[in-house]
């Protein structure tokens, strides 16, 4: 997955937008998790009834193992993505004038471009409130 700068993404299509897609993107993880999770389940069942040929062993342990590594990678990604979507929604608002989500990005927790999405950087970004200056951080 490509490597998106959050400042920049908040920028362009403001915090609502971008909180949404969270949303959506970690329940998309989610669904794949879940579909790894029966993938893994069908592997299993198929390695009980498997007689002889350790090719196709091989092969169905090499495919439920694959599943396996998904659904775990996948569920990370579902928790943290999730996790850090609600903790910066429920610090969006301003602390003086109470306006929601209208704000810059003034700075972010420094992102790698190998950083993997269920690592969840940036953990907080630094912003200022469009209506009145104020300015406070998220997560
Ligand atoms: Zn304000």
């Amino acid at each position: 997955m490509k490597h998106r700068d959050i400042g920049e993404e908040i920028r362009r299509r403001g915090f609502r937008r971008w909180y949404e897609r969270q949303l959506v993107e970690s329940h998309a993880y989610l669904v794949t998790a879940f579909l790894s999770l029966i993938l893994l389940l069908a592997g299993f069942e198929a390695m009980g009834e498997l007689r002889g040929s350790p090719v196709y062993y091989l092969a169905v342990v090499g495919i439920a193992g694959g599943a396996g590594t998904l659904m775990w990678v996948t569920w990370q990604r579902f928790t943290v993505l999730l996790a850090r979507a609600e903790l910066f929604a429920e610090s969006a608002g301003c602390p003086r004038c109470q306006t929601w989500g209208g704000f810059e990005v003034l700075a972010a927790e420094p992102v790698s471009a190998d950083d993997p999405p269920e690592a969840g950087r940036p953990h907080w970004v630094r912003v200022r409130c469009r209506q009145c200056s104020e300015q406070w951080r998220l997560g």
